[in-house]
């Protein structure tokens, strides 16, 4: 698995853009300047594509998120070292990479079989072996491990799943594109006790749907 000064090049390239975009967390930018999106593609067909501000097919219906979504979700989570993280919809495991990146403590579950098998298989060859990676139903969460600093969500979630707001912690945040149309409100809800949270709206994005039950395949 190769990456070289002109993948480097384009990465800085597209880090500019981030920054020209509004993503302002220099410790976000500099993480996703280091992770190798290209490696992430199922087919290296797509390596020419992989540091344009695009979300591409990965396989299995599914995308992996566009730069811009996975930098502006993370800013959003406010990562601090040792954080444990819950992701909902692992896909192609870049987001999880970027959050492994930054120190957190990335769990993340997917429902797709088959691209949980091929995505566990690829994070070990990069020698993220530190990233949990759980085949299931992220609606329900991750009870064994909870309770977590931050939850991200990366599929339209038509609710926000109760299991999940349980499992944060509280002063925690979760990350959430809500809506079952075309376009989701990105929201960040704040624990700020067992059983309130505060909510603050950010912008819209398009996302594939979070699905209830597993997928075999
Ligand atoms: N974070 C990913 C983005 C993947 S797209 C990345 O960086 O590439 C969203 C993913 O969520 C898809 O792989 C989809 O299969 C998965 N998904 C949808 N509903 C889910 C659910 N209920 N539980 C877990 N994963 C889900």
């Amino acid at each position: 698995m190769k990456d070289t000064y002109r993948d480097k090049g384009l990465r800085k390239e597209l880090v500019q853009l981030l920054e020209k975009k509004g993503i302002s967390d220099h410790k976000v930018l500099a993480a996703m300047e280091k992770v190798a999106r290209h490696l992430f593609f199922k087919d290296s067909v797509f390596h020419k594509v992989a540091y344009k501000d695009k979300a591409f097919p990965i396989g299995f219906g599914q995308t992996i998120s566009q730069p811009y979504t996975v930098a502006y979700q993370t800013q959003l989570l406010e990562i601090n070292k040792g954080d444990k993280v819950l992701e909902i919809g692992t896909g192609s495991g870049y987001q999880a990479a970027i959050i492994n990146e930054l120190g957190g403590r990335v769990y993340s579950i997917e429902r797709q079989q088959g691209l949980f098998e091929r995505t566990k298989k690829l994070l070990i060859d990069m020698g993220y072996s530190r990233i949990k990676l759980f085949f299931g139903d992220g609606f329900g969460g991750l009870p064994a491990f909870a309770p977590f600093d931050k939850i991200i969500i990366t599929a339209a979630a038509p609710e926000i799943p109760k299991a999940l707001k349980e499992q944060l912690k509280v002063g925690g945040l979760m990350v959430i594109p809500l809506g079952d149309g075309d376009f989701q409100r990105m929201l960040r809800l704040k624990k700020t006790s067992e059983d309130e949270f505060d909510t603050e709206e950010f912008e819209r994005f398009s996302f594939v749907p979070m699905l209830k039950g597993k997928q075999y395949s």
